[in-house]
């Protein structure tokens, strides 16, 4: 597999921040509409140790809500990494090329196909022994 061109290289970089920017947004709003049901009136009471509980549960909900798009925020975040380093869209197990149309398809892929199966199966065996 050959290497990508500085080209290819551009135009992962343009998708990269286009997911960034989205992703970011999709995480301000559910972070902000969580904190709006949150604070409804007759959600919040301070008199009582539930209420504190049931709004510490809360705050961890907002970012459980959202910890998909974090996730996937700190993935883009480490393919842009990855790109200043020069070493995008290199296998992180194998170091073969991966997959330009794999890349196209996840631009922050760390493995190749190859790889990828190759975790899932050892971590599939893995869970069935549990
Ligand atoms: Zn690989």
């Amino acid at each position: 597999m050959e290497a990508l061109s500085p080209s290819q290289i551009d135009e992962f970089r343009a998708e990269l921040t286009r997911r960034k920017a989205h992703l970011m947004s999709e995480i301000e709003s559910k972070l902000a509409q969580a904190r709006s049901e949150r604070v409804a009136p007759d959600a919040v009471s301070v008199t009582d140790g539930g209420d504190k509980a049931l709004l510490e549960a809360a705050s961890g909900l907002d970012l459980a809500i959202a910890s998909r798009d974090i996730e996937e925020l700190r993935a883009v975040e480490a393919a842009e990494a990855r790109i200043t380093e020069g070493r995008f869209g290199v296998c992180v197990d194998c170091g073969e090329q991966i997959a330009t149309e794999r890349l196209r398809a996840y631009p922050s892929a760390v493995r190749c196909t190859d790889c990828q199966n190759e975790l899932e199966h050892r971590s599939a065996l893995h869970t069935s022994k549990l």
